[in-house]
């Protein structure tokens, strides 16, 4: 069975699925109606953006009088806007939704247009990126004034940007382009823990996007697959984007807060001078630390690690020198920390394996891959790259992920091993630092105020 990550994300964090996949249908559903609304209304608006030309020429400039005096006739208005406004107000547009698999071709056949009108279409470098890098769910919408004519095409060549393309008959292309305003606004919200992350978050009114960043910032320091308890509580300040005034995406949170299991967590998000983007706490410390909670995202904890285990397979009593966690064949798993493949192959009951040289005498062990990642024998990785699959080779009850901890040789329980606290951010960059994130910090509190409030 193969289980997307958010499918994951729910399972283990208990939220009933039904219940999620609602408000995602919801969501969606919003944004079709939101296309289509604009769909309709950007023929008026770019029918409008067309005039404007007409009567800027027709109040702007040299005055009517003057030209009435010097008796020379008015100049015919150039007939390319007034046409295209008119021709822009009676468009039907035939709007088409990429359907997972289907190329620009396919759509044109559907359409009835000549794979000869694409291929011109294709000559243009911005086109041809446009038209052959489609995704399923994106949305075209067609001028078809008669069988077989193309005479406009309408897309998004970003979210704050559509493009109205016409094909004159002549063969050139006319390009417009709509921009459209988007706004973000700043938003918050605060809630206990009472069932699961997800559900919670959503009573306190956070989108799916929005949990998911909540459990990425501080995933460094609370292992939300087995750490979440009841009564934990979390206030977040977090933005929306909008595009013409409707909700468009979930944004970035700018400050979150977690209390779990009586410890409490910030975390702000500091833009860098050179545009880098990353969380830190109140006093400027990384949330990002040397090595993952977890090297694998949103798996069950299956077994912990005990010197007296007795074996699954085996029957005998053997040491547990790591912790299992139960995923589905083919889970990625990722290097807990920066490092390097010292070996890569298979060990005898540990089935294909991988060990990673941290440096400063850690090393890392996974075992029972299914498969290896692109990664060789001395490759250097980064935290959270991709370095094989979750399988059951070896000795194994069911396809899962052997973890170990070793630092100078000794096995050391992956779930209590302790670092020391990052280095806060330099002197200067923390003075910035501190001006950037005061407002949050103020909100947040302001958050957690109510959150006590309402105890
Ligand atoms: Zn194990």
């Amino acid at each position: 069975m193969r289980i997307d990550t958010r499918g994951r994300v729910r399972q283990s964090l208990g939220l009933v699925v039904g219940q999620c996949r609602r408000a995602v249908g919801a969501a969606a559903g919003g944004r079709h109606r939101h296309w289509y609304a604009l769909g309709l209304g950007s023929a008026v608006s770019l029918g409008m953006l067309l005039l404007v030309p007409t009567l800027a020429s027709a109040v702007g400039g040299e005055p009517r009088a003057s030209i009435e005096t010097t008796a020379m006739p008015l100049p015919p208005p150039s007939p390319q806007p007034d046409r295209s406004a008119a021709s822009s107000a009676s468009v039907e547009w035939t709007q088409v939704t990429i359907a997972p698999g289907q190329t620009m071709g396919d759509v044109f056949t559907d359409l009835g247009l000549s794979s000869r009108v694409l291929h011109e279409l294709l000559q243009d470098r911005e086109l041809k990126q446009r038209l052959t890098r489609i995704r399923a769910g994106e949305r075209f919408a067609f001028d078809i004034p008669e069988e077989g004519v193309l005479r406009a095409l309408l897309y998004d060549r970003d979210e704050a940007s559509r493009v109205r393309l016409a094909l004159n008959p002549d063969g050139t292309l006319e390009q417009d382009v709509l921009e459209r305003p988007m706004q973000r606004r700043v938003l918050s919200g605060t809630g206990r823990i009472t069932r699961s992350l997800f559900a919670d978050g959503e009573d306190a009114g956070l989108s799916v996007q929005v949990i998911l960043e909540l459990a990425k910032v501080f995933g460094y320091d609370i292992d939300f697959a087995q750490d979440l308890r009841e009564g934990d509580a979390f206030s977040v300040v977090y933005e929306e984007v909008y595009r013409e005034g409707e909700r468009l995406r979930s944004g970035d949170i700018l400050a979150a807060s977690f209390v779990n299991q009586g410890r409490r967590f910030t975390a702000y998000r500091y833009v860098f001078p050179d545009g880098r983007v990353e969380y830190f706490d109140a006093e400027g410390r990384p949330m990002k630390k040397g090595f993952l909670r977890m090297p694998i995202e949103f798996a069950r904890l299956s077994s912990r690690f005990n010197p007296n285990r007795r074996h699954p397979v085996l029957g005998t009593v053997r040491a547990h020198r790591g912790v299992d966690y139960a995923a589905a064949t083919g889970t990625p798993i990722m290097a807990a920390g920066d490092g390097r493949i010292s070996f890569i192959g298979t060990q005898r009951g540990y089935g294909r394996t991988i060990i990673l040289d941290h440096g400063n005498g850690i090393t890392t062990l996974y075992a029972h891959m299914s498969r290896f990642g692109r990664f060789g024998r001395g490759a250097r990785v980064r935290q959270g790259d991709v370095i094989g699959h979750v399988g059951a080779t070896g000795l194994a009850s069911g396809p899962h992920l052997h973890y170990e901890f070793r630092i100078k040789g000794v096995h050391r329980d992956p779930l209590k091993v302790t670092f020391p606290k990052p280095q806060p951010l330099p002197q200067t960059e923390l003075a910035r630092f501190h001006a950037q994130t005061q407002p949050w910090l103020a909100r947040i509190d302001l958050l957690e105020g109510r959150q006590l409030a309402a105890r």
